[in-house]
């Protein structure tokens, strides 16, 4: 069969396409435009449920319209030893950075969140395990939320105030359990994609591409890193840390030579 070009259905490929079916013209177009129609909308919902930008179901933090600001972010921890290296790092630099960590994670050493929070940084629920939730059901959503701000509020003594979604998959019920749950949506505008063993150079590459593109537009930069794994404790992230500090040096000093100072943020700047 010839492949099907969801663009054409309405020309006068019609009845080509009909034939390639092998039903009548009339009935052939009505199922590619039934089929179009669902890719189309797979697709739609795909953009609105998984591009991290979208706002299409319901409004998140992405970045506010400052192209000097910069927020770091750290999925998937706590973690060890390299959720304390990367704190080191971070300590160096003076720079306040954001968590978003794994409640699962957060019960079996606390100790850690708590050293991210003695640091001065802020932390946001990322699941208690770390599923799709854009495939789940509202009850398991509400579960994984709840049972993620639980163990760091055992954990911390605070409310927590922030969260992203894993993989940036929600459905505007996953943004309103969120909310219900006085949680604050937080996506992203640039990605390291370091959630597997890669080179800092890599690492800095992809986040520097985003920031570009950001500047160009005039938008603040919300960096994508991972100071953990969802797999479990201990994965390596040795090139995220790494990265974190060439970053921090390049942002600064590219600022400074056009006169500007590099202002590095949390989610909170952006509300
Ligand atoms: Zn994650």
């Amino acid at each position: 069969m010839a492949p099907v070009r969801i663009f054409s259905i309405a020309s006068d490929e019609t009845p080509l396409l009909a034939a390639s079916l092998g039903t009548s013209p009339s009935a052939g177009a009505i199922a590619a435009t039934v089929a179009a129609a669902a890719v189309l909308a797979a697709g739609a919902y795909a953009y609105a449920g998984m591009w991290p930008t979208s706002q299409l179901f319901g409004r998140c933090v992405v970045a506010a319209k400052r192209p000097t600001q910069i927020a770091l972010t750290y999925d998937d921890g706590p973690n060890d030893p390299d959720t304390f290296r990367l704190l080191e790092v971070l300590a160096r630099h003076e720079v306040r950075a954001t968590f978003f960590m794994i409640g699962r994670f957060v019960r079996q050493r606390p100790e850690i969140a708590r050293a991210v929070a003695a640091a001065g940084h802020l932390i946001g629920n990322h699941t208690m395990t770390h599923p799709l939730l854009l495939v789940r059901t509202p009850r398991i959503v509400r579960q994984q939320l709840r049972d993620c701000n639980a163990a760091l509020e055992d954990a911390l003594g605070t409310p927590v105030r922030w969260f992203r979604p894993p993989h940036g998959g929600r459905r505007p019920d996953v943004l309103r359990a969120a909310r219900e749950l006085g949680l604050t949506p937080v996506l992203w505008n640039a990605m390291g994609y370091d959630w597997k063993p890669t080179t800092p150079e890599a690492v800095e590459r992809n986040i520097l591409r985003g920031f570009r593109k950001n500047l160009r537009r005039g938008f603040a930069t919300n960096a994508l890193l991972h100071d953990g794994g969802q797999a479990g404790m201990g994965q390596d992230r040795r090139h995220t840390i790494a990265a974190t500090d060439r970053l921090i040096t390049t942002w600064k000093n590219e600022f400074a030579q056009r006169g500007e100072v590099c202002e590095f943020v949390t989610p909170e700047a952006w509300v």
